[in-house]
């Protein structure tokens, strides 16, 4: 059954017939960002079974040690599509996964590749949320995304990184950095000195409004300062297409420093949550994909603790 580009008729006939695992492909979109460096870049979505998933950005590295992977993607089934377009590429053994930070669409594909001897390289931050936290993700995504989830399973980094480190891999030397209390409690991200590419994970959202309910907001600011002070050329970012530019992280500078404020306002003015969710959202942020769901996940989680926070100071 031909499924690319997939279409939902294709999805619901290949449901049907029973043939969905093993047939149906979900048409990751690969873009080629410099050399020897590639992207996947997912849809602007959320987590839904009409596209299987393919809602999270990823990507790999051929060097001279083998295939180095940034983030393994939602599903086994993703991780296994990302194997037949790193294999169309190169034979090279998987050396090595990158997880980013601990969230499922950067993690749970991590199966796959170790299955064929790659380290899962993290840190202790991300592995410990994901020992904790991912047994329920896991059964999240097996009911958000059926039957696309099949066969996908807990695989917990086994490669512990502990502070900056550099990765040599002769032709490539990767620069891991990491940063506290940002997108997460801990999120990595990996810049090749050699392309001037910056896999950026999570830490930018390009086109889309950020995820924010494990974030500090104000820790999340600086850490996109610290990006944009960085000499890259190309930044891959978590969700969203390729940046070429610096001003492509103003958007996101521009929101993340907005939403406190919103709910502040909000708060001083002694509206409840509701009274802010029934504002409109200002422009540009409008634009934004997701907005309206992430703009509401984040009031309910910000909205009581910057009350708390403005009652207490007073
Ligand atoms: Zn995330």
């Amino acid at each position: 059954m031909a499924c690319r580009p997939i279409l939902a008729a294709c999805l619901l006939t290949a449901v049907a017939s029973g043939t969905l695992w093993g047939e149906g492909r979900l048409a990751l979109h690969r873009v080629e960002v410099a050399r020897d460096t590639y992207a996947f870049i997912g849809e602007q979505t959320s987590f839904v079974a009409e596209n299987g998933g393919n809602m999270m950005n990823a990507g790999f590295i051929v060097t001279r040690r083998g295939v180095v992977l940034i983030d393994s993607g939602l599903t086994r089934k993703i991780a296994e599509e990302m194997l037949l377009h790193i294999r169309e590429i190169s034979d090279a053994p998987i050396h090595a996964v990158i997880n980013t930070h601990f969230h499922p669409d950067h993690t749970f594909g991590n199966s796959v590749f170790a299955a064929l001897g790659a380290s899962i390289l993290s840190t202790p931050a991300v592995r410990e949320q994901l020992a904790t936290e991912g047994p329920q993700l896991i059964e999240n995504i097996h009911t958000l995304v059926a039957p696309w989830a099949e066969g996908t399973a807990l695989h917990l980094p086994d490669g512990m990184i502990t502070g900056d480190t550099i990765l040599d891999l002769g032709d490539h030397k990767l620069e891991l950095i990491l940063f506290e209390n940002a997108h997460t409690r801990s999120d990595m991200v990996v810049f090749d000195r050699s392309t001037g590419v910056l896999f950026a994970g999570d830490l930018v959202f390009h086109g889309s409004a950020p995820a924010t309910p494990n974030s500090d907001l104000e820790g999340w600011l600086e850490a996109v300062e610290r990006l944009r002070a960085m000499p890259w050329r190309v930044l891959v970012p978590g969700h969203g297409p390729v940046m070429r530019s610096k001003a492509g992280l103003d958007v996101l500078q521009d929101y993340l420093a907005w939403l406190p404020q919103a709910i502040d306002a909000s708060v001083m003015a002694g509206d409840d949550i509701n009274d802010l969710l029934a504002q409109p959202i200002p422009s540009p942020f409008d634009q934004l994909a997701l907005v309206e769901w992430q703009f509401q996940r984040s009031v309910l989680k910000y909205f009581p603790e910057r009350e708390m926070r403005l009652f207490q100071g007073r």
